[in-house]
């Protein structure tokens, strides 16, 4: 099975401000991050698209404790994307000193942030994040 959009590609657009999913050539839905089959039907007939980057908050927690090698407190959203599909990521450009306001249902656009190495990966990553807009 052919990946039509691997996670390198994925990332790189990322990195130029471009989000990338994959459209279904069978129900016309959108998969991303990227998948080998539509997360909608499973069809594998996926061609790449450039995905809007906006969406409305649908969840979200605040990460006081966080893992080794990150520092928080940080905020992490599933937002449901214009086309349908739901992307994680953190939200960035709040203050997280003052109690944080109620997300659902904010308005964001996606953008991305370099991960610089850490003891548990592979070099430098790129993450995604949302703005409040
Ligand atoms: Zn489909």
């Amino acid at each position: 099975m052919a990946y039509r959009l691997t996670y390198t590609d994925f990332y790189a657009a990322l990195k130029e401000g471009r989000l990338l999913g994959l459209k279904c050539r069978a129900c016309g839905g959108y998969t991303v991050p990227p998948r080998a089959t539509c997360q909608h039907c499973g069809e594998a007939e996926l061609e790449p698209a450039e995905m809007s980057g906006r969406g409305e908050i649908r969840s979200y927690t605040v990460i006081h404790v966080p893992p080794e090698g990150f520092e928080g407190p940080y905020v992490v959203a599933l937002v449901e994307l214009e086309e349908g599909p739901w992307l994680m990521g953190n939200v960035e450009g709040l203050d997280l000193r003052q109690p944080v306001p109620d997300l659902v249902g904010r308005q964001v656009r996606v953008g991305h942030r370099v991960v610089p190495p850490a003891r548990y990966t592979a070099g430098e990553g790129v993450a995604v994040t949302f703005g409040l807009v």
